[in-house]
């Protein structure tokens, strides 16, 4: 499971899910675009549709990686304690990983029903640069959540979708910070502009 808003989806994405596809073994990675993340409640999120999108984009051709859309789906609140059931529901006998960066960890206590979480899933965790994980502090606020980590080992890419979208409201073009058709996609459409930013 690789949750997220994806407004855009880019390389640190891709690459997150392709570590952990290689390193973890995983038979499929499950991109799940959140509706309205809760984490982000109050900031303009982009249409929901153009993300689907631009997610669609960024894994054709890879067939691996899916894109699925139980959590937007699905009304509010959105969170992935309760997403869980429903996924494992579809995907009878799968084992299942939560796939995030460090700086999601380190968020960790915050989240809805953490305990609960990693008695359910493992979590696979790319450690990104700027990122100090406390693992003390969050082995306290949310016990066994040590032992629940499988870190990826790997180079990391120190992109955020924050960074692509206020480098497009620059006037900059996004290439090479996501894949080509998700750039076309954005300048098509013409996303992340200052005028018609988050439609
Ligand atoms: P934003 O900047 O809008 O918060 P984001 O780039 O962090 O977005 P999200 O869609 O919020 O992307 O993140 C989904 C997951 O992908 C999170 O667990 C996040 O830690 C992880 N992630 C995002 N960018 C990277 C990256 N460059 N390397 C590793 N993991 C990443």
């Amino acid at each position: 499971m690789l949750g997220g808003t994806f407004d855009p989806p880019h390389w640190g994405h891709l690459w997150l899910a392709e570590l952990a596809r290689v390193q973890l073994k995983l038979d499929q990675v499950l991109f799940l675009p959140v509706g309205e993340p809760v984490h982000k409640i109050g900031q303009q999120i982009t249409a929901v549709s153009h993300r689907l999108q631009m997610v669609s984009l960024a894994i054709r051709n890879k067939p691996n990686f899916v894109l699925d859309t139980t959590d937007c789906d699905r009304p509010p609140p959105h969170s992935t304690v309760t997403l869980l059931p429903l996924l494992c529901q579809a995907h009878a006998n799968a084992k299942f990983w939560l796939l995030i960066g460090g700086d999601s960890l380190q968020d960790l206590p915050t989240w809805n029903q953490p305990e609960q979480l990693i008695a359910q899933c493992r979590l696979g965790v790319l450690l990104r640069p700027g990122v100090e994980i406390d693992w003390a502090y969050l082995e306290t606020a949310v016990p066994g959540s040590k032992t629940a980590v499988d870190t990826l080992i790997g180079p990391t890419l120190s992109i955020s979708a924050t960074a692509i979208r206020n480098w497009v409201r620059q006037g900059h073009e996004p290439n090479y910070l996501v894949p080509t058709a998700v750039s076309d996609y954005i300048q098509r459409n013409q996303l992340y502009r200052e005028k018609t930013a988050n439609p």
